[in-house]
C-alpha cells in the first residue's frame, strides 16, 4: 500500500500489527492514521459487476458483430475502473 500523505510505501501487513482497530492504519513514516475509501471499494464493485456483465453478455449472447462490438464496452468500462481503483489506492487519511 501507498501512503496518500507522503507517498512513501508501507508494508500493509505490518501497519496493520500496530494498528489500534481493524479499521485504521498508521504510516510509519509521516504517523498519519489511514483508512480504506469506502468509494474505492464501491468503485472496485461496480467496476467488477460491469466487467462481469460484459463478459457473461459476451459468452451467452450470440449476436452480429454489431451487438458483440457493444459488449465491449461494459468490458473496457469495467476494466478501466478497476484500473482506477489499482493505480489510485484505496487508502485516505483518516
Ligand atoms: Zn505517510
Amino acid at each position: 500500500m501507498k501512503c496518500p500523505s507522503c507517498k512513501s510505501k508501507i508494508d500493509e501487513k505490518q501497519a496493520r500489527e500496530k494498528a489500534d482497530s481493524e479499521k485504521r492504519v498508521r504510516c510509519p513514516e509521516c504517523q498519519v492514521w489511514l483508512k480504506e475509501d469506502p468509494k474505492a471499494s464501491q468503485l472496485l464493485n461496480i467496476g467488477f459487476f460491469t466487467w462481469l456483465a460484459g463478459t457473461a453478455g459476451k459468452g451467452m449472447i450470440d449476436g452480429t458483430p454489431d451487438v458483440m462490438m457493444l459488449l465491449n464496452i461494459p468490458v473496457l468500462v469495467g476494466l478501466v475502473m478497476m484500473a482506477i481503483w489499482f493505480v489510485r489506492g484505496k487508502w485516505i487519511t483518516a
